[in-house]
């Protein structure tokens, strides 16, 4: 009940931001992000109509998968080694959000056509600041976004971002808006369309959301505290 409740009032908060934003109805999905909870509040969430979830750890979606409606888009917001690749295709991921390297995006590609699977992709983007490590830069996704471009057996929707530690959400707002300039600059220089923007977490999602987010990722505020 409680979970229904939270996602009530996160979906009312989603719209609210939206039509602040001037943007249009339904242009931000809700990623329900149920890293360390268990199946049953999956299934609680599924039952309040919420079809769209993230996991970070492969193993521990191996084990939560199967036991889930399979009407349910699964999508890795977590780092990726090389190595786990086509066990996190073979697990049932559909998108993989935070491809954060060369070498990862070849090898997704590559055993996707190996299972015969077409994975959405996301480019993660490392956004000023050192603290994080994972990530393209942006002069990397500049040089290199064609060659990306033209592997077989993936669809590359969009980047994503997580931004660095910030005091308040208003203070992560230039980092969102950096992520949106940068898609922009790429679709220029590559003739692409870049449409997904994954942006913005149960503490931010509402700034992201000014700055041109299409899909917040949120965990606490719907499942409570990890
Ligand atoms: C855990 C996680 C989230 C959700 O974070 P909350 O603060 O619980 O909303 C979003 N994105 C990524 C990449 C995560 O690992």
């Amino acid at each position: 009940m409680m979970i229904a409740r939270q996602l009530e009032e996160i979906r009312q908060r989603i719209d609210s931001a939206v039509a602040l934003a001037g943007r249009e109805p339904g242009s931000v999905r809700l990623m329900a992000v149920s890293k360390t909870f268990p199946v049953e509040d999956v299934l609680e969430a599924y039952a309040a109509g919420q079809r769209l979830f993230g996991e970070n750890r492969v193993q521990e979606a191996q084990a939560k998968i199967p036991g889930a409606p399979a009407d349910i888009a699964w999508h890795l917001i977590g780092p990726l080694q090389r190595n786990k690749v086509r066990k996190a295709l073979q697990a049932g991921f559909s998108g993989i959000d935070a491809v954060d390297s060369f070498p990862l995006v070849e090898a997704i590609s590559r055993i996707a056509g190996e299972l015969g699977v077409t994975p959405e992709i996301l480019l993660e983007v490392h956004i000023g600041g050192e603290e994080s490590k994972h990530g393209f830069t942006p002069e990397e996704l500049r040089e290199g976004l064609g060659a990306i471009l033209e592997l077989p057996s993936i669809r590359v929707r969009g980047l994503m971002t997580i931004p660095p530690p910030v005091e308040t959400p208003e203070a992560a707002r230039p980092y969102f808006a950096q992520l949106r300039e940068l898609r922009d600059a790429l679709e220029g220089i590559h003739g692409v369309r870049l449409p997904e923007l994954s942006m913005g977490m149960s503490h931010d999602f509402e700034a992201a959301i000014a700055e041109g987010s299409t899909c917040v990722r949120v965990g606490t505020a719907i499942f409570g505290r990890r």
